[in-house]
């Protein structure tokens, strides 16, 4: 069978009132987007709440996979449509039901299934309601193919006609992304390292229509080259969705063999941290974007208890700090990370910064005043450190 077209759902989007337009303007841009990267020639038109995409010389899985790509789909169903003629008429009941039946016949080459037929008539002007219509195809698929069933309660095959300003037929729902469209939010920096939780946080920031700036604290030549681009491959399991991101690399090196002199070990990771926070905020506020999003998970580790991230929350000043798996266990984070392909990029054993500074054994229970206080040690240099750090900000485009 070879579907022409794609019937696109969306939902949420739905709801938004006045804003709906802005909202399917959005969509639309991602759609056509991701297919100029497809083979094939491909139409995109909006009618009454409904995106439709004509496909010719397409590849149907390439395009089905990009199409799940975009945030807001949350239903791309592969469809055949038939026009009006040239008087603007919609097909004749007869003719209807001989489409119909060549639909049914084509899609499912194993007969032995049961369907039911669901009509949605909103040309109000054509001869059969909807339940006489229904009635009508059904037993016209029957006589064709008598291998079918009907079953109206709980069907194999739920086989849409709808009758607008074309015919539609779909009996297929793949599922898309959910979410909101990328471009109708605004823009967040992720603190992206080269583990599990941070991609998957960006992910799920993004599939709200947030557009992602990423940095990633480097620490050479105590972390390999290798671990940069691992981070590099990362950012585009995230571009892939949103088109590109743009990465910063700072090195933090000096920053953190300074914190390592001058600081108790065991408070190594907690001033790291926050030292990351606030370098990630000062780029964020250059980039305009209007949050931080780190992958951090209530008592996942020691820098996670609630009385470490209560330390590194707090020299975030100026923005929100979004931790959205902040209550997944492990294996939910790994189920995301799966699902969008990043998981093996993750799980690459190249060191990121943090893993090599580490102390046998950090504070569990750091108190935010003892931190500050000991923070003190390194009054003399780190606003310089701070500074260069920034200046020599290594931006990389990454494009899906
Ligand atoms: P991840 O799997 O994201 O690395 P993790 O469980 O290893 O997370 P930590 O290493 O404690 O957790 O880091 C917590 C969060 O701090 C990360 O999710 C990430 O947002 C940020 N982070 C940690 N190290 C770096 C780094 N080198 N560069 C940028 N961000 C970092
Ligand atoms: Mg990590």
């Amino acid at each position: 069978m070879q579907y022409h077209a794609f019937i696109l759902k969306y939902a949420e989007i739905g709801l938004k009132g006045k804003n709906r337009y802005v909202f399917e303007d959005a969509l639309m841009r991602q759609i056509k987007r991701v297919l100029e990267k497809c083979s094939g020639e491909f139409e995109v038109t909006r009618t009454a709440g409904r995106i439709y995409v004509e496909a010719e010389n397409y590849d149907f899985d390439e395009t089905v996979k990009a199409l799940q790509t975009v945030f807001g789909l949350t239903g791309i169903c592969p469809a055949v449509t038939v026009a009006r003629d040239e008087d603007g008429k919609l097909p004749t009941p007869e003719k209807l039901a001989e489409l119909v039946s060549g639909f049914m016949g084509d899609v499912y080459p194993d007969k032995h299934k049961s369907f039911k037929v669901q009509v949605r008539r909103v040309d109000k002007s054509y001869p059969l309601d909807s339940m006489e219509l229904a009635r009508d195809l059904g037993a016209a698929i029957l006589e064709s193919h008598p291998d079918f069933t009907v079953d109206v309660h709980n069907p194999d095959i739920l086989l849409h006609v709808e009758l607008r300003e074309k015919i539609n037929m779909y009996s297929e729902v793949i599922p898309g992304p959910g979410g909101m469209p990328l471009g109708t939010a605004g823009r967040a920096m992720l603190l992206l390292s080269g583990g599990i939780d941070s991609p998957v946080a960006g992910y799920m920031i993004a599939k709200r229509g947030v557009e992602i700036e990423a940095v990633y604290f480097n620490a050479p030549p105590y972390t390999s080259e290798r671990a940069k681009q691992k981070v590099e491959d990362l950012a585009r399991v995230i571009a892939k969705y949103t088109g590109k991101v743009k990465l910063h690399v700072i090195n933090f090196t000096e920053i953190q063999m300074y914190i390592y002199d001058k600081c108790p070990h065991d408070e190594l990771t907690i001033i790291m941290r926050r030292y990351m926070m606030r370098i990630a905020e000062m780029l964020a506020k250059k980039s305009d974007c209007m949050g931080l999003i780190t992958g951090e998970s209530i008592g996942q580790v020691a820098s996670q208890t609630m009385q470490s991230l209560l330390c590194t929350n707090a020299v975030v000043e100026s923005m929100p700090v979004y931790r959205p798996v902040i209550a997944f266990d492990k294996q939910d984070i790994v189920d995301i990370s799966l699902k969008i392909d990043a998981y093996e990029t993750s799980i690459q054993p190249y060191e990121d910064c943090c893993t090599i500074f580490v102390a046998k054994h950090p504070v569990t229970k750091p108190r935010l005043d003892i931190i500050e206080d000991h923070e003190g040690n390194l009054r003399d240099k780190i606003d310089d450190m701070v500074k260069k750090a920034i200046d020599t900000d290594e931006i990389i485009e990454i494009t899906a």
